[in-house]
C-alpha cells in the first residue's frame, strides 16, 4: 500500500476515534487517524472528563481539609489555596494522558495525520495542513468528530467573563460570583468546583428540576445536598441572554432582574461536530439535531463511511463512545461487534456522586412494565458510618415478575465506583436474587447494594 492508503482512516482522535484506530490496528488493519488539535484525546482528554476530575479530586480535597478534618479530630490552622499549583496540576495531568496516546499510537503502528480531516469523495479524505492538504484514501471512514458546546440565543460568548466548559477549566482567579446557564452535568460537577474553592455559585435552569433525565427521587436528594453545600439553584428560569460588561456579566432571565456576576458558564448541552467535514461529497445529510445517522453496527447511509460517538444519537459519554469504537471496527474486520446499550453506566462527579445503569423508575412506568423496588440508606451502612459518608442511597429495579435487574441508581459517595458492579450484573443479565446471594466483603459501600438487591428480591433488608 501507498504511504496514503489505508483499510481504514479515522477523523478525530477524541475516546471514540483513538480506541478504535488503536483497536483495529490490533485487529490488522492498516490505520491513519486524523485530528486537528496538536494534542491527542479530543474532549474527554484535553478540555472534558479528565481535567474536570482533576479539578474536583484537588477541589474536594481543599474543601475537606478546610471543612472536614475537625471531625476527625485533626487541627489544620492556615488552609489557603495555591491556585496556580492546582490548575498546573490539572495542566500535567492533561499533557501525561494525551501524550500516552501519541505513545500508544506508535506502539500499534497508528498513523497519526495532524490537521483538519474532510472528506473529498467516497474514500477520500483531504487533510489541510498549515500549508499543504495531504490527500489520504481507505476502503473505509469512520467518523468520530465528538461534539462541541451548544450556543445559546442571545448570550454571547467572549472566551473570557462569558464562556463554556473550556474556559471554566481554566479561571485564573476564583470568580466572586459565578453564574451557570443549564442544571445538567457540566454545570453541576463545574459549579461544585468553583464553589468549593469559594465562589457563589448561582445555577439557572430552565426546567423544574435538575438533572435531566436522572432518577427524580435521587436528582431531588441531590439538589438539596448542593443547596447545603451552598449552591443557589433558580428552577423555572429560562435564560434569553448574556453578556460580558466591565469587569463582569449580566445575565438575562425571563421574568426577573437581570443578574449581574463576575462570570457565566453557559453549560446547556454539546451539539455534534459536523461542519466543514464536507459529508454533502458522500452524500451523508445530519439529522435535525445534527448527528450522523448510522445502523446498528455504526454503517452510515454511504457505503464505507461509519460514524461513533458523540456525533451519532445517544449519551454523550466517553465510554460509550469507546464501546461504539471498538465494536465499530470489531465488526470492520471480523463481522462480529456489539454494544448493549442496556448496561452503559452514566456517573456525575459531583460530592456526593451520582450514578445510575439501567432504566429510571419514571421510565419503567412510563413503559408500563411492572417493577420491585429495593431502596439502602448509606445511613444504615457500616463503613460509610465509619468513613463519614451517610448521605444517599443505592436504588435497585428489578422485574415484578422475573427478577432481572432493570436499574440501578446511587447517590452517595464513591456511587461512581460502586455503578460498576451493578452494570457488569445488568449485562450478564442477573437477577436481584444473584446479588443479594453474591458475598460482599464487610466492611464496604457494595454492601449497600447487596442490601438494595435483598429488599428488591425478597422485600426485606438485614440491617434497616
Ligand atoms: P471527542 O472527544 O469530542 O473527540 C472528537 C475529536 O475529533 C476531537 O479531538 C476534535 O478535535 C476532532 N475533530 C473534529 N472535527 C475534526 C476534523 N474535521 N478533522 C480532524 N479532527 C477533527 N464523559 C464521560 O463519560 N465522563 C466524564 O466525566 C465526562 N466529563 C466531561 C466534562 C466536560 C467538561 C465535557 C465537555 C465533556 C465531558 N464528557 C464526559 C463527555 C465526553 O468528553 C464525550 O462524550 C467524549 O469525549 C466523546 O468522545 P468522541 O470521541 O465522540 O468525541
Ligand atoms: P445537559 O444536557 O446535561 O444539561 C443542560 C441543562 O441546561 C439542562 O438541564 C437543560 O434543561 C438546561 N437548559 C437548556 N436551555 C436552558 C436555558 N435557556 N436556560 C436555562 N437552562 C437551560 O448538558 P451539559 O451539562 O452541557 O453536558 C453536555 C454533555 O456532556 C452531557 O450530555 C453529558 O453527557 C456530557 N458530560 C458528561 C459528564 C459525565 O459523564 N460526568 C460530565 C460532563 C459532561
Amino acid at each position: 500500500m501507498s504511504n496514503n492508503t489505508f483499510d481504514l482512516i479515522v477523523i478525530g482522535a477524541g475516546p471514540g476515534g483513538y480506541v478504535a484506530a488503536i483497536k483495529a490496528a490490533q485487529l490488522g488493519l492498516s490505520v491513519a487517524c486524523v485530528e486537528k488539535e496538536p494534542a491527542l484525546g479530543g474532549t474527554c482528554l484535553r478540555v472534558g472528563c479528565i481535567p474536570s476530575k482533576a479539578l474536583l479530586e484537588s477541589s474536594a480535597r481543599f474543601a475537606a481539609t478546610r471543612d472536614e478534618l475537625k471531625a476527625h479530630g485533626v487541627k489544620v490552622s492556615g488552609v489557603e489555596l495555591d491556585l496556580a499549583t492546582l490548575l498546573r496540576r490539572k495542566d500535567q495531568v492533561v499533557t501525561t494522558l494525551t501524550k500516552g496516546i501519541d505513545s500508544l499510537f506508535k506502539k500499534n503502528k497508528v498513523t497519526r495525520f495532524a490537521g483538519l480531516g474532510s472528506f473529498t469523495g467516497p474514500g477520500k479524505v483531504a487533510v489541510k495542513q498549515k500549508d499543504v492538504t495531504v490527500e489520504l484514501t481507505a476502503k473505509n471512514v469512520l467518523i468520530a468528530t465528538g461534539s462541541k458546546s451548544a450556543p445559546l440565543a442571545g448570550v454571547v460568548l467572549d472566551g473570557d467573563r462569558v464562556g463554556t466548559s473550556t474556559e471554566a477549566l481554566a479561571y485564573p482567579e476564583v470568580p466572586g460570583h459565578l453564574v451557570v446557564i443549564g442544571a445538567g452535568v457540566i454545570g453541576l460537577e463545574l459549579g461544585s468546583v468553583w464553589s468549593r474553592l469559594g465562589a457563589k455559585v448561582t445555577v439557572l435552569e430552565y426546567l423544574d428540576r435538575i438533572l435531566p433525565g436522572m432518577d427524580v427521587e435521587l436528582a431531588g436528594e441531590a439538589r438539596k445536598t448542593f443547596e447545603k453545600q451552598g449552591i443557589e439553584f433558580r428552577l423555572g428560569s429560562k435564560v434569553t441572554g448574556a453578556r460580558a460588561e466591565g469587569k463582569g456579566a449580566i445575565v438575562d432571565v425571563v421574568g426577573s432582574e437581570p443578574l449581574r456576576c463576575d462570570r457565566v458558564l453557559l453549560a446547556v448541552g454539546r451539539i455534534p461536530n459536523t461542519e466543514g467535514l464536507g459529508l454533502e461529497t458522500v452524500g451523508i445529510a445530519p439529522d435535525a439535531k445534527g448527528r450522523i445517522e448510522v445502523n446498528d453496527h455504526f454503517a452510515t447511509s454511504a457505503p464505507g463511511v461509519y460514524a461513533i460517538g458523540d456525533v451519532i444519537k445517544g449519551p454523550m459519554l466517553a465510554h460509550k463512545a469507546e464501546e461504539e469504537g471498538i465494536a465499530c471496527v470489531e465488526h470492520l474486520a471480523t463481522g462480529y461487534g456489539h454494544v448493549d446499550y442496556n448496561s452503559i453506566p452514566s456517573v456525575v462527579y459531583t460530592h456526593p456522586e451520582i450514578a445510575s445503569v439501567g432504566r429510571t423508575e419514571e421510565e419503567l412506568k412510563a413503559a408500563g412494565i411492572a417493577y420491585k423496588k429495593g431502596s439502602f440508606p448509606f445511613l444504615a451502612s457500616g463503613r460509610a458510618r465509619a468513613i463519614g459518608e451517610t448521605e444517599g442511597r443505592v436504588k435497585l429495579l428489578a422485574d415484578a415478575t422475573t427478577d432481572r435487574i432493570l436499574g440501578v441508581h446511587i447517590i452517595g459517595a464513591h456511587a461512581g465506583d460502586l455503578i460498576a458492579e451493578a452494570a457488569v450484573a445488568m449485562a450478564f443479565h442477573a437477577s436481584a436474587e444473584d446479588v443479594a446471594r453474591a458475598s460482599h466483603a464487610h466492611p464496604t459501600l457494595a454492601e449497600a447494594l447487596k442490601e438494595a438487591a435483598m429488599m428488591a428480591t425478597g422485600g426485606v433488608a438485614i440491617h434497616c
